[in-house]
């Protein structure tokens, strides 16, 4: 039996399955290009199942290609699952999504070397799919799978930026589309999941881990602004119907909006497109993004509220034809009061320091929360970089990670 403070998880172990990993789609120095379903992925999935077998754990392949592993309790009911996804962005960096499936790996495997057989079942899961690096319009395809959100024929519409569809891609890998149906579970009890911060708030308060108690809502749009197109130097300033005129105002009125009402919430508009895009016109129309999020619903919706009354004002104000798309809306998911509980025991156990914390970045464990209760735990990322070659956690502060995530698993399963 372990003394309480002695740690359970080696942090060698951590090191070595980060590294190891980071060789499948390496790119450059410290990138990694790993996208869903080609040939590295297909690598790194083998050898997280490799690892899964080594520790003991009893190795399962889904339907799309998820991998599962199964430390089996005495108790015969659901499991507490733990784990990410291992596809990147093109290129990303080691730790987005693989240091939770390598946490998940070391925490199970010190759990059964120290512990044996838990009384619930554990597993540990690598999904497939979660960052729509391939397939630009799906994102969650491994754990949506899982809960079955995935909507029948969805595989024959999507295209990857490589031509394929995503049925037609399966099909080569020996995967049946019209399975996806059987990868949905109704095994689980409680997701958990590590991930890196993705900000700079742990760096900020200068803290290791951070105990996730809400993921972010978020309301995405389309603005389509219509004017009147005209000439740039004949045209009196007075009399014009300009869409850029327009667009700039409601651009840095939402940005603004979210700006003063304070963090969490942030309003982002990263894309932009311009007709007819000449330098001496004045604009057809001009279109752009927006991405509204917060953590918490009602100020959620106050910040949507802004928003909306906000473009609908100066597009009548100016003459302008506006025209809203909503490309996506989801509410806040709030994690799982017993598993934060376990997790923030977890990390006083262990005699390491923690703060409670949103995220504002969206996971696999919001896709989770349709079939069980979630929680979430964040170490920290220097300079808040992630989606990037540039992403960095350390060594001790990914094990400081794994090692309340390996207690509190302990506290859930044994
Ligand atoms: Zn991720």
């Amino acid at each position: 039996m372990q003394s309480p403070n002695q740690p359970l998880v080696d942090n060698r172990d951590v090191a070595e399955m980060v590294e190891t990993l980071a060789g499948f789609g390496a790119w450059g120095e410290t990138g990694v290009n790993r996208l869903v379903y080609t040939p590295e992925w297909l690598a790194a999935q083998d050898q997280v199942a490799a690892w899964l077998a080594e520790a003991g754990l009893e190795v399962e392949r889904d339907a799309v290609g998820n991998v599962w592993g199964w430390l089996r309790g005495t108790d015969r009911g659901k499991a507490i699952v733990t784990g990410s996804h291992i596809d990147t962005q093109k290129p990303g960096g080691q730790y987005d999504g693989a240091l939770g499936v390598v946490a998940a790996i070391a925490a199970v495997k010190a759990l059964k070397e120290t512990y044996g057989t838990p009384r619930q079942t554990i597993g540990v899961v690598s999904l497939c799919e979660e960052e729509a690096s391939r397939f630009a319009r799906t994102n969650f395809w491994g754990s949506r799978a899982v809960v079955g959100a995935i909507v029948a024929g969805e595989a024959d519409k999507l295209r990857a930026i490589d031509g394929p569809t995503m049925a037609e891609i399966m099909h080569d890998l020996g995967l049946d589309p019209a399975r996806i149906p059987d990868a949905k579970r109704d095994d689980i009890a409680g997701y958990i999941e590590l991930h890196i911060e993705q900000g700079p708030l742990l760096e900020e308060q200068g803290l290791p881990v951070g105990i996730v108690e809400r993921i972010t809502g978020y309301k995405q749009f389309w603005l389509d602004v219509h004017g009147q197109a005209n000439h740039a130097g004949t045209t009196p300033m007075d009399i014009r119907r300009d869409p850029m005129a327009g667009a700039a105002e409601i651009i840095s009125g939402v940005i603004n909006t979210a700006h003063r009402m304070g963090r969490p919430a942030v309003t982002t508009v990263g894309r932009m497109t311009v007709e007819p895009n000449g330098r001496a016109v004045v604009p057809e129309r001009v279109g752009f993004t927006v991405d509204a999020r917060h953590p918490n619903e009602e100020q959620r919706q106050l910040l949507l509220e802004r928003h909306e009354r906000l473009w609908t004002e100066v597009a009548e104000r100016r003459g302008l034809d506006l025209q809203v798309r909503v490309d996506s809306d989801r509410q806040p998911c709030e994690c799982d009061p017993g598993l934060v509980a376990a997790l923030a025991g977890a990390a006083e156990a262990a005699g390491i320091p923690s703060m409670r914390m949103n995220s504002g970045a969206v996971h696999d464990a919001m896709q989770f929360s349709a079939i069980c209760p979630v929680a979430m735990l964040f170490v920290r990322s220097r300079n808040g970089i992630s989606h990037s070659p540039d992403e960095f956690t350390s060594v001790e502060d990914a094990t400081a990670g794994t090692e309340v995530l390996a207690r509190a698993l302990h506290a859930i399963a044994y």
